[in-house]
Formats: C-alpha cells, structure tokens, sequence
C-alpha cells in the first residue's frame, strides 16, 4: 500500500512531466514510442497523418490526422501546452516537418528531429536517382515488368507510362483513379527480409525497381536483391526536408530534450 508521501509525490511527478508531441509514422517513431510508454519524465502524444487504414498501435496517447498547417499545429501545442515537439516522420515528408519548423518558432520550443541517414550505392549498384515527376520516364519507352515500392499517393504518375507491367507493395489498396492500366498490387507491410525480396523480384520476373531513398534497414534488403540481381533501381531523390536539432535516433532525441529544455519542464 503506497504512502500518503508517495502518492502525492505521484501525482506531482505527473504534474510537471513534460509534455511532449511526437510526430510520426515511422519505425523511429515507434522506438519512440515504447522508449517513452511508462516514463513519469515525459508525457507524450504521438500524432499520426492518418495514410494507413489501421496503424500499429502505440503504447502512448495517440492522434490522427493534419493539425492544419504551421498555425494549426501551433495552436494544438498552446492548446495541450506541449514544451517540445520531435519529428520523427519519414525522410520523405517534408511538409509536416516545415510546418513543425514554423509551429515551433511561433510556440518558442525546442524542435528535436530525427534524421535517417539515405543509403548509399555500394559496388554493384545500378542506381538511377532521379527527381520524383521524372519516375515514370526513367523506366524508359520499351516495356518492362516494373517493382514499384513507394506510398500508394505516388502511383498515380505511373499512368504517364502505361506500356509497363507493374508490381506495386502498398500498405492500404489506392483510391485515386489515374494508375497504368496494367498493374498489381501486393498488400504487405515492412520490414521485408532478404530471401522474401529475392523471390519477389525472382518470381514476378522484375527489371527494374522504383524506390524512395527512405534509409534504414527495413526496407533495405529489396535493394540488396536487386543489386545481387544486376537489376537497375530508379530512386527517387529525397526532398530538403526542414529540421529542428538533428540526431540521430530515438535515445539521442530524448537526451537532447532533457538537456534542451529547462529543469521545471522535466519534472526535476
Ligand atoms: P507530408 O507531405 O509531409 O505532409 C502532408 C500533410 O499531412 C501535412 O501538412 C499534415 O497536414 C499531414 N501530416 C503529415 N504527417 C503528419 C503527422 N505525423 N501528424 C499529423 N499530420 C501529419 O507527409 P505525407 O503526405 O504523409 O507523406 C509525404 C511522403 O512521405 C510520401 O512520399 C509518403 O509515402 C512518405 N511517407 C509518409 C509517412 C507518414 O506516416 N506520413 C510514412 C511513410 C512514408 P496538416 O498541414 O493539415 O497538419
């Protein structure tokens, strides 16, 4: 039975923990996320954009969906009196980080941002890295048999090249109306391992890859296997996506907060 002491030293734990919003959908987001489930120094809201139909759930509070740009997410931080904000998106969203960059300005507190290294082409690589409205182009005017691995919001500009067979990976089926009319899709949700990649690529009889640089292991092996293959791999540059203070992973986020930020808001 606890103390009357400890109860209220509980409750005034509770009361100065600091309020933090993670902005996810990734895999550091998640790390994030059972890093910070059940640790009295903080209290987190994870907020999603809402792109898949049924998110892993999250050991934190979580929220779903746009804020409204830079002024919506400011006011949602004045509004829940958030004292930091981490980004942890993916290295391809780059709006939500440019709005987090501005909200933070506004709200004067500290933005820490997660920044996942692009890979980098090895020996044996055929990497073709192009700006993403020049995809479809890339493969080429004879048809191809086409693994396509992005979101389902970048398919539709494959219909600019309608002569190749496609193979798309997608989390949720599309909605938009505008696809090449021959393509396939695979509902999978990563990580992907190394012999699945191989036998994907062997199976569906693939001669080319399109890629986003997206970094990490995850999803690496699709690029080791067509690397192995000789396959060529149209990758899709990264954007110059906005950021607060780089670090590198999860741990260094929250070891940068608990230095960043003054003592009253770490609960200390
Ligand atoms: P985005 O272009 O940076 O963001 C577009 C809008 O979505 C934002 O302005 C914001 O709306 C909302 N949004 C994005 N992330 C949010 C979050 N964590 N919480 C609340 N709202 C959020 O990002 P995107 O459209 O989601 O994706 C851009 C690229 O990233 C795509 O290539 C996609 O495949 C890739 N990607 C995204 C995710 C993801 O979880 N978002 C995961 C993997 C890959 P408001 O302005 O209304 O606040």
């Amino acid at each position: 039975m606890p103390t009357i002491d400890s109860q209220r030293m509980g409750v005034l734990i509770c009361a100065s923990a600091m309020r933090i919003l993670i902005l996810g959908g990734t895999t550091e987001a998640s790390a994030l996320a059972a890093l910070l489930a059940g640790d009295s120094r903080f209290d987190a809201t994870l907020s999603l954009a809402g792109r898949t139909a049924s998110p892993k759930v999250q050991p934190l509070a979580t929220r779903i969906g746009g804020f409204g740009g830079a002024d919506g997410l400011a006011q949602w931080i004045a509004a829940e009196n958030v004292a930091a904000v981490i980004d942890a998106t993916h290295p391809y969203a780059d709006q939500i980080s440019a709005n987090a960059v501005g909200a933070c300005r506004q709200a004067a507190i500290p933005l820490v941002s997660i920044v996942r290294p692009a890979w980098q082409p090895v020996s044996g690589d055929r990497w073709q890295v192009v700006a993403s409205a020049e995809a479809a182009a890339a493969l080429g005017h004879a048809p191809r048999r086409v693994f396509l691995s992005l979101g389902r919001l970048d398919l539709h500009t494959f219909a600019a090249a309608p002569q190749h067979s496609y193979v798309a990976r997608i989390i949720d089926a599309p909605q938009q109306a505008e696809l090449p009319p021959d393509i396939r899709f695979l509902q999978a949700r990563g990580p992907f391992d190394l012999a699945a990649e191989r036998r994907l690529l062997d199976d569906e009889k693939i001669d080319v890859v399109v890629s986003k640089n997206s970094g990490g292991t995850a999803t690496y092996p699709k690029i080791e296997a067509a690397r192995e293959r000789g396959l060529p791999v149209v990758l899709i540059a990264r954007p110059d996506k906005p950021m607060g203070h780089a670090v590198a992973g999860p741990q260094a986020a929250i070891d940068w907060l608990l230095h960043a930020t003054p003592r009253s808001l770490r609960g200390v």
